[in-house]
């Protein structure tokens, strides 16, 4: 059985993973971490089968339920801290969580590698939204024309989305002829998006959405539009019941994107 805490276990999130992790054989949970909610059981706040209850000290938390992984799922204001202690405590991170920096991806590898962890970072567990950005990079070798509208629902913080800026750079990095069609003359400022390499990005935020992506390519006579929809939180389950699953597999370094973890 491989020992699971799970931070941020009061969020949206959060109680969707607890679910997954109980349902699923081979994993147990062992630990729930989160600044609200605290010394209410999961049972009380999201009605799961389980009795634990939530506690605000990650650290505590980790060393009394005997942790193998933790799993992330805050703010990126809050995840560093929350991997510092994992790693300082030799405990192998999953880490949801959007919002994060390079700087914070470098340190993270260089925190696996000091304390012999493994730490899979992945901005989207939704395997389709995996083989969108696949299929997306595929495409962009030879249509050079493109720009990604990303939608979510309206309590999402952060902007633009973990998986558009991965979309984005992965092209970026390996095209650096991709055309951006400019400005033009804008009579709204900031009605072109934001831009990375070439690439712009939009991003929606409405009520009733959930998370969802097109990346649209323009050519002479057609388009190519690649649309992912993640239309409830339980499509991100598979991927991070994999990631928790292989984790410690993968001790000293740092595992970036859910494609990493798959066949492609
Ligand atoms: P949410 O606001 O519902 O939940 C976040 C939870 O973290 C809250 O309960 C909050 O109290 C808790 N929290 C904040 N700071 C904390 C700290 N220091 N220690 C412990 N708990 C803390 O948000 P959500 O919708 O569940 O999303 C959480 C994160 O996951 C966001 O960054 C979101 O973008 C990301 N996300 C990632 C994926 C993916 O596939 N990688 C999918 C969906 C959402």
């Amino acid at each position: 059985m491989i020992r699971i805490t799970v931070v941020g276990a009061a969020g949206r999130m959060g109680r969707q993973v607890c679910q997954a992790i109980l349902d699923e054989d081979g994993l147990s949970l062992v630990g729930a971490v989160d600044v609200a909610q605290k010394g209410k059981s999961l049972q009380q706040i999201a009605g799961l089968p389980c009795k634990l209850n939530i506690t605000d000290n990650l650290e505590e938390c980790l060393k009394q339920s005997k942790a193998e992984v933790m799993v992330d799922f805050t703010h990126h204001t809050a995840a560093m801290n929350n991997i510092r202690t994992a790693a300082s405590s030799k405990v192998s991170v999953v880490v949801g969580t959007t919002g994060l920096t390079e700087d914070d991806l470098k340190e993270i590898g260089e925190l696996a590698k000091q304390n012999n962890v493994g730490a899979i970072v992945a901005p989207n567990f939704a395997l389709g939204a995996v083989l969108m950005m696949v299929f997306a990079k595929q495409a962009a070798k030879y249509f050079k024309n493109l720009e990604i509208i990303e939608l979510h629902h309206e309590k999402k913080i952060d902007a633009p989305s973990g998986t558009a800026l991965k979309t984005a750079q992965d092209i970026a990095d390996v095209y650096k002829d991709i055309k951006d069609r400019g400005e033009g003359s804008q009579s709204l400022s900031g009605v072109r998006g934001g831009k990375i390499g070439g690439v712009r990005i939009h991003s929606i935020r409405l009520p009733g959405l959930v998370a969802h992506q097109e990346v649209i390519f323009g050519h002479q006579g057609q388009t190519l539009t690649i649309r992912h929809d993640s239309s409830d939180r339980t499509s991100f389950m598979p991927g991070v019941v994999m990631a928790i699953k292989t984790v410690q597999e993968r001790k000293g370094k740092l595992v970036y994107g859910l494609e990493k973890l798959l066949d492609l």
